[in-house]
């Protein structure tokens, strides 16, 4: 390679939501071991971020490394149109052991937002079979984060997602305010008013509502009452909308449920999973849907308009598969909430801390709030000091590290927190 890639990588390559013309800061990583990244300069980082929230085994676990060397010397890929597998097979089967009941159809897609894509499509689809064309648009509430491509931005924080850039091309959906009530407090049914009011209102017009449960992602770091979820789940019911439950960030049990609709004990109607599906090694999703909803998306022998080149992809599938095994074998439970335990302890006391606006965890996801926007690179350049490895964003500095952390590794990464928020 050219002794200078990292000049020709400043002219030539994107990376995620970055301007070309004024690129933020770049740590080249040379290989990847347990929670710890090594970068090029030779320093070792702890990844905190579990790589967006999918690394949920760590890096380079021989179980996974294992599954895929084997499927690769069986078949790297094959097309899923007019072919099948095993591996595909075998995934199907444990997904839906692993989901409630009435979720019984799975499609495969290559990445979250394609899977929310599905989703969305699925539910117009439904709605059409059941002769009801006029439902067509989707309620959901603010702060929300369901992918970047157009079905799934439409959906997306209409602030934080950028909608201005599209007004015109995104389809007008509805929002709520989002809830206001945290898990720990008292539910209080104002919270869910205006949600009510919207559903009522526009029942004849909407094919479904689509959320996070529980835990709203990167639209914003939120956590609500289970209860919200609950009501929104007897909404939907009562006014005839589909339930998308969009469990990309959450599931695998980062929240401290395997799925986070299991705190309000809720099923779909849709499911979308992705992240850490394949436990962060390969790019798979997947779109479950209930029986009833298949039969609406098939009526009258209709087909589903949607195949991506790399569905199902096997070596996808296969490392999928034992991360699955990996995880249900060990103690995932007891690990996210020793996480959990150890973000209440040591970011609590930055609470007193005049730049905080507010220090917040659910399962093992660590959030402090700050009350202005943060200079990332600054903090970035400050963490890497420390060997931490994050990537904050807007006002939020938070953690969601992979569950197989150490105890040591999990104190260097709250130390180094609490250093760079007290140093600002
Ligand atoms: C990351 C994410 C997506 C999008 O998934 P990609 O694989 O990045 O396309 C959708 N919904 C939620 C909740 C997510 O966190």
């Amino acid at each position: 390679m050219q002794q200078n890639w990292r000049a020709f990588e400043r002219e030539h390559i994107w990376h995620p939501y970055s301007s070309l013309g004024n690129p933020t800061d770049l740590y080249a990583v040379t290989s990847a071991q347990g929670c710890r990244l090594m970068l090029d300069d030779g320093t070792e980082v702890i990844d905190g971020m579990a790589s967006w929230w999918c690394m949920i085994h760590g890096y380079n676990h021989p179980r996974l490394n294992d599954a895929i060397e084997r499927q690769l010397h069986e078949m790297a890929h094959v097309m899923f149109g007019g072919l099948t597998h095993q591996p595909a097979v075998e995934l199907a089967q444990r997904l839906l052991d692993l989901t409630p009941e009435p979720l019984q159809k799975v499609f495969f897609a290559d990445s979250g937002s394609v899977s929310v894509e599905v989703a969305i499509k699925m539910a117009l689809q439904y709605w059409q079979g059941r002769g009801k064309r006029r439902k067509q648009r989707l309620l959901t509430i603010r702060y929300g984060y369901h992918g970047d491509t157009f079905g799934a931005m439409s959906v997306c924080d209409p602030e934080g997602g950028m909608h201005r850039l599209f007004s015109g091309i995104l389809p007008p959906q509805l929002f709520a305010p989002a809830p206001v009530t945290r898990p720990t407090e008292s539910w209080d049914s104002a919270d869910i008013a205006v949600f009510a009011q919207l559903i009522e209102q526009h029942a004849d017009e909407l094919a479904a509502v689509i959320l996070e449960p529980v835990v709203q992602g990167a639209g914003g770091m939120r956590f609500y009452h289970p209860q919200y979820l609950r009501e929104v789940r007897e909404l939907c019911d009562r006014f005839g909308l589909l339930l998308i439950v969009d469990e990309i960030a959450t599931g695998f049990g980062r929240t401290g449920k395997l799925f986070a609709c299991e705190h309000a004990a809720v099923a779909a109607d849709i499911l979308c999973l992705g992240k850490a599906l394949t436990g962060g090694y390969l790019s798979l999703a997947a779109t479950l849907v209930s029986d009833e909803v298949a039969r609406g998306v098939c009526a009258h022998e209709q087909v589903f308009m949607h195949g991506p080149t790399f569905m199902a992809n096997p070596l996808a599938c296969a490392v999928a598969n034992a991360s699955i095994e990996l995880l249900l074998e060990g103690p995932w439970q007891q690990r996210v909430n020793a996480i959990h335990h150890h973000f209440e302890a040591s970011l609590k006391p930055l609470s007193n801390n005049e730049h905080v606006a507010e220090v917040r965890s659910f399962g093992a996801i660590g959030v402090v709030e700050m009350k202005q926007t943060l200079d990332i690179a600054r903090v970035q350049q400050g963490l890497i000091g420390q060997g931490v490895w994050l990537r904050p964003f807007g006002k939020l500095l938070y953690a969601m590290p992979p569950y197989t952390i150490e105890q040591e590794e999990l104190q260097q990464l709250t130390d180094a927190i609490c250093h760079v928020v007290e140093n600002l």
